[in-house]
This record gives structure tokens, sequence and C-alpha cells, in this order.
């Protein structure tokens, strides 16, 4: 059985299972794995069972005391939990030591030091870490270097490379590899009930295929204008010569459809760019050791493509250079004019 209902990722559950039993859990962690893997929700899962005041064996939340009622609730005391507003290309340093008027009054860091409200340890979770602006990390630092006992402090990002050495080397690393399909498949089930939406089985297997071993990606691919999209966009990349303008195009019709608000917006060209970089990366594999992706639609295209691993190199940085220009909010439809003409003359474009 999933580790409290954490699919996915027995060996990391397991791990920490160990640590527990043995009193080695660490002060501070830096989870790192692909987007909509369940990073998150773990180190949530995590938090309620250590705060849990009667704690059952393998590290499970009784679901039943003072403490897991408040962490159910979403209001524990001892449970911090920081992330990237919407509206900003960073966590703001206020989020960590409070703002010019209450600086160390107030903010994530600040909290840390109080006592455990509820008698047992406290725990931090700093969601987007991999937006950490340099200020705001040097204030974790002396938070990350000595925790107060007990305290544990869990930071969530995408890549190892996206977090600043200073960072890095005072957390343990734990690395969360992507879903499989079935558990996507499975997990996406569970939320459109949860949501009361209905949707035919073979969309939502068709969905959790093309989605990376990502929740999330599998929920948005869902939608129709969207999922209908990746056919499109592969067959788009894989024509040669690419035709830019028609890419940027069909592209920004789609992430408009999404409606006036931008959170929306930047989620559908995170997928699409993510598509892309599915493809780019499986047509590397594919030039190195003829090994075709087993999605049938992107392998379809990279034997339509059949150009080379350079090629894909080139195409692949510049499009994850876009997918972190969409992180960091950058203007829209500015970037994906140049994200496209960079695919068409990588030498001769420049992200925004
Ligand atoms: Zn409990």
């Amino acid at each position: 059985m999933a580790w409290q209902g954490i699919e996915g990722h027995d060996a990391i559950a397991a791990a920490f299972v160990t640590a527990e039993a043995q009193g080695r859990i660490a002060g501070s962690y830096l989870f790192i794995g692909p987007p909509g893997v369940g990073k998150g929700a773990f180190a949530l899962a995590l938090a309620r069972a250590l705060v849990c005041l009667d704690r059952r064996p393998g590290l499970v939340a009784c679901n039943a005391c003072a403490s897991c009622l408040q962490a159910a609730a979403g209001s524990h005391p001892d449970i911090d939990v920081v992330a990237k507003p919407e509206d900003r290309a960073s966590i703001p340093l206020e989020a960590f030591v409070g703002d010019a008027a209450h600086r160390m009054r107030e903010g994530l860091c600040w909290r840390m030091l109080l006592e455990p409200a509820l008698g047992g340890r406290k725990v931090a979770i700093v969601l987007d870490a991999d937006h950490l602006g340099e200020e705001a990390a040097n204030c974790l630092l002396k938070t990350l270097e000595e925790p107060p006992p007990g305290a544990v402090m869990i930071l969530v990002g995408t890549g190892l490379e996206r977090q600043l050495p200073t960072i890095r080397s005072r957390c343990r690393t734990i690395r969360f590899g992507p879903l499989s399909t079935g558990t996507v498949q499975r997990l996406v089930a569970v939320e459109l009930a949860r949501r009361d939406e209905e949707v035919a089985a073979a969309a939502i297997a068709t969905a959790a295929a093309a989605a990376g071993g990502s929740l999330d990606r599998a929920l948005l691919l869902l939608d129709a204008a969207l999922g209908g999209f990746r056919g499109r966009l592969l067959e788009l990349l894989s024509r040669r010569p690419l035709r830019g303008v028609e890419l940027a195009r069909e592209t920004t019709a789609v992430v408009e459809s999404a409606g006036k608000e931008a959170p929306p917006r930047r989620a559908r060209l995170a997928v699409i760019l993510d598509a892309a970089i599915d493809f780019y990366r499986a047509a590397i594999r594919h030039a190195a050791t003829g090994t075709p992706p087993t999605e049938p639609a992107l392998a379809r295209a990279v034997a339509t493509w059949a150009g080379d691993a350079d090629e894909a190199a080139t195409a692949l940085e510049g499009t994850l250079d876009a997918r972190d220009a969409v992180d960091r909010n950058a203007h829209l439809p500015t970037l994906v004019d140049a994200w496209t003409a960079l695919l068409e003359a990588p030498r001769l474009a420049h992200l925004p």
C-alpha cells in the first residue's frame, strides 16, 4: 500500500521510515524532481507524520490527534508552507523574514525559531525553491545551517542546478522520479472523482501516456484544446524546415484560448513547451541509441523528424530556457515569438 496515500515514491518513503526509526531525520532536505510528481504532497504527508502526537509505526500519522486534525484543516501552527505567489517571479523576501516594518518578527525563518505550539516538531516547507531570490536564500541559509532542535526544513524544487550551491551544500538531496503511466492514470481518476468530473477512461489513458509522469500535466492535457494540440505540435516540430510563424500562431491561439487570466495561460504554454522538451529529448535518444519512444504519437514525430542529435540538443536548450522564462513570468506572446524563431534559426534568435 502507498505510504500515507502517496503513490510512486515507495523507496523514498521507506528511507524516511528507516531514518525516523533510527533517529536520523535531518534538519534540512532538498526534494528535487519533475513538476507534478507529488514532491509537495510527499513533503506535506511527511510533515503531518512528524508532528503527529500519536504516530503509528512506519512513520504514519494517526489522523485523529489534535495535531493531525489541525494539519488536515491546513491550520497547523507548526507546519509552515511558503510558495511563490502566482503573480511574482520569485518568493518574496518578506515570506522568510517579514516586511521592512516587521523584520525578524514575522516570516518563516522567524516562526521556525519559536517553540513548537503543540509540543512536537516544527516543519517548514518551501515550495518553488527554484524561485528563491538570492536575498531570500541568504536569509534561509542561517536557518538551514543551524536548524532549531527537532525542526525540519524541506525545500522543493525541480532541478539541482537551479538551486544555489550554498543551499545545496546545506541540505540532504532526495530525488523524485517521474510517475509511471499507470500511476498517473490512477491519480487522474482519483482527482476527477474528487472534482466530481466525468471523463472517458480512454481520454484519461491518452493524457496519462502523454504526461511524462506528471499528474499536473495529465490533468491539463485532459483539456480538449490543449490535449488536441499536442499531436499538431509534434507534427509542426517534426516538419523540416520548421515553419516558425505557423508554430507561433497556433501556439499563441491555444495559449490565449485559456482566457484572460495569466496563470492558466502560463500553465498552457508550460505544457506545450514540456511536450516540445519531450520531443527533443526523445529525438536525442533516438539519434544516439536508435531507440524510439514508447508513446505512439511521439514515436511517429521522432521518426518523421530524422534530424541529428546536435540539432536536437540546440533546440532542447532553447526550449528549456523558454520553459524557465514561463516560470519567471516573461511576457508570453514575446516569448512564443522568440522561442519559435529560435527553433527556426538558432543562431539568429534570442529569448527575452
Ligand atoms: Zn496524529
